[in-house]
């Protein structure tokens, strides 16, 4: 396909978009919600959610603690005890959650955070989301698709970094319908990149999408997609309604149930989300906690990951900017650690939209993952590349005209790196579990038990080693081998690496890793 680099009229002039009704007919499979509702219900029932609310005020320390050891148990709570933590107002107790946080991460997850870098597809878009620069409606957005080629530059740009998992961003449109997406993910496994050492490629690539049919969904699944994402945006119905006026993003329950469809489709490495500030927290928290409940119910395999995106100023957008739900930072950190102690085998992921600063107050109460060097325009990372010299202000960098939201971290890869290896935290690119098969049911099993994270650890060092020596500056590898050092001391005093012959294999792997040989997992 060529580029296309035109504005709304010229998309208009050159072929007629289906009218939203139209598109949303074609796209939403009644019977593909009906099957999971439950006596013609969803499983958000407000009312219900109230009550939890209303109940659980004023808990007393004692619960508090009851329910902190529960989560340390690896334990999903019930939605009473979620809603007994967000009526917490003791700050001593707070400190102690937040403590129990991190305590709950190190357990499921040890001291290892996983990068990835998102990729923007296209912003053309059919849907009228009141909070997004790529809406339909907003005028002022330069749209446009990414060719292959291009996608391809991208991601040796992306690559070029030292990144190996990527997110691949798609706004809703026929141009960028499910067979572009199998395209360009196609494109971007196959792209091989430069690095120190050798070569280096993308060896997972996840993907943001629109909610899809099971037909569309099993198209993802064939092409060997790792997580599939699908944010709510808000679970509150009403609010729902509002920001999302025509479109096929208009039916709720479409997207409630996208991800039940992409685990009939075979996809079983499920995130979910909820975009903070356009409706009560609280009321957020509850949903993503019902839906973690319902995919376990209906499945037996709750979400990989859930993310918190929080409302940021967008092109054209009053609500991004004005909205009364808004969350504060104080908040936002409160939020997290509910979550965290809520479903505490989950991934939690906190990406560059927030500043350094509650980037890393956040990490310290238990997120898993996040992203670096991240550009949101469509061609940024090719963009930036080339604009490298001659762009002095910082800020410069961003074209709201081309991009959904503005970022808060606009670090790079590398300097995120450095703080997190600082703070005692190493850096895994590791694609190993579900190129293992342990996705689903059989990573849930692991994560529970605790013991996915210590195949991680061995995973983080061998994928840390291949940074340290393909990518990184020469002070975040002085803070790097020591922090290599200390993880294989402690691999070696733990009991569980003694079983069978897991030591000696990781000791022959890593010195292989160290001569130069690349991608090797356990
Ligand atoms: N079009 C797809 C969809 O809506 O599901 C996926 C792509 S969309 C670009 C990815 C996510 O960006 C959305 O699910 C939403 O949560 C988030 N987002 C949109 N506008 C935002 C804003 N102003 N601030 C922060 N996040 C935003
Ligand atoms: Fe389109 Fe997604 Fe933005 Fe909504 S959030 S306007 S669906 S890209």
């Amino acid at each position: 396909m060529e580029s296309t680099l035109i504005d709304n009229h010229g998309i208009e002039a050159q072929s007629p978009l289906p009218t939203p009704g139209q598109w949303g007919k074609e796209v939403i499979k009644q019977d593909e919600i009906d099957k999971y509702l439950v006596d013609g219900k969803d499983f958000i029932d407000e009312k219900r959610i109230l009550n939890h609310l209303e109940q659980n005020q004023q808990p007393d320390k004692q619960r508090i603690r009851d329910i902190m050891q529960k989560s340390l148990d690896i334990e999903r709570l019930d939605a009473d005890e979620t809603a007994a933590l967000i009526h917490v107002t003791d700050a001593d107790l707070w400190q102690e959650m937040y403590e129990t946080g991190l305590k709950v991460k190190q357990r499921v997850y040890d001291n290892r955070i996983v990068f990835f870098a998102p990729l923007y597809c296209g912003n053309l878009c059919i849907n009228n989301c009141a909070y997004c620069g790529f809406r339909h409606e907003n005028k002022s957005e330069k749209r446009r698709v990414l060719s292959m080629q291009e996608i391809e530059a991208e991601t040796k740009a992306v690559i070029s970094k030292g990144h190996k998992r990527m997110i691949a961003v798609y706004g809703e449109h026929p141009t960028t319908d499910v067979d572009y997406m199998v395209d360009s993910i196609k494109t971007m496994y196959g792209v091989k990149g430069k690095a120190r050492n050798g070569y280096s490629a993308i060896r997972r690539v996840n993907v943001n999408a629109a909610p899809m049919s099971i037909a569309d969904l099993k198209k993802l699944w064939q092409v060997g997609i790792g997580t599939y994402q699908v944010f709510q945006e808000t679970y509150h119905k009403p609010t729902y309604y509002q920001v999302h006026p025509s479109g096929p993003k208009a039916n709720y329950r479409w997207r409630l149930y996208a991800l039940h469809r992409a685990m009939d489709a075979g996809i079983d490495d499920l995130a979910i989300g909820a975009l903070f500030g356009l409706a009560d927290w609280r009321f957020e928290v509850m949903g993503l906690l019902y839906h973690a409940i319902d995919l376990e119910k209906q499945f037996d395999i709750g979400p990989h990951t859930i993310s918190f995106p929080r409302l940021t100023p967008a092109g054209g957008s009053t609500l991004s900017t004005h909205s009364p739900y808004r969350v504060d930072d104080d908040t936002f950190k409160k939020l997290v650690t509910i979550i965290r102690l809520s479903v505490p085998y989950t991934g939690l992921i906190i990406t560059a939209r927030e500043n350094p600063e509650l980037k890393k107050e956040v990490i310290k109460v238990g997120c898993t993952q996040t992203d670096a060097s991240t550009k949101i325009g469509i061609g940024g990372y090719t963009e930036a590349l080339k604009e490298l010299k001659k762009i002095q202000n910082k800020d410069k960098d961003q074209d709201e005209t081309k991009q959904q939201f503005r970022l808060g971290d606009t670090r790079s890869l590398d300097a995120v790196i450095r703080e997190l290896a600082e703070m005692g935290m190493i850096t895994s690119f590791c694609t190993a579990g579900y190129r293992c098969g342990r996705t689903g049911d059989k990573i849930m099993g692991l994560l529970k038990n605790c013991v996915e994270g210590k195949f991680c650890k061995l995973n983080a060092v061998l994928t840390f080693r291949e940074y340290l020596d393909d990518y990184a500056l020469e002070e975040t590898r002085k803070i790097g081998e020591k922090l290599i050092e200390k993880e294989m001391a402690e691999i070696k005093s733990m009991p569980f690496f003694q079983k069978g012959k897991l030591l000696q294999t990781f000791e022959s792997y890593y010195r292989k890793v160290a001569n130069g040989e690349r991608d090797i997992y356990i």
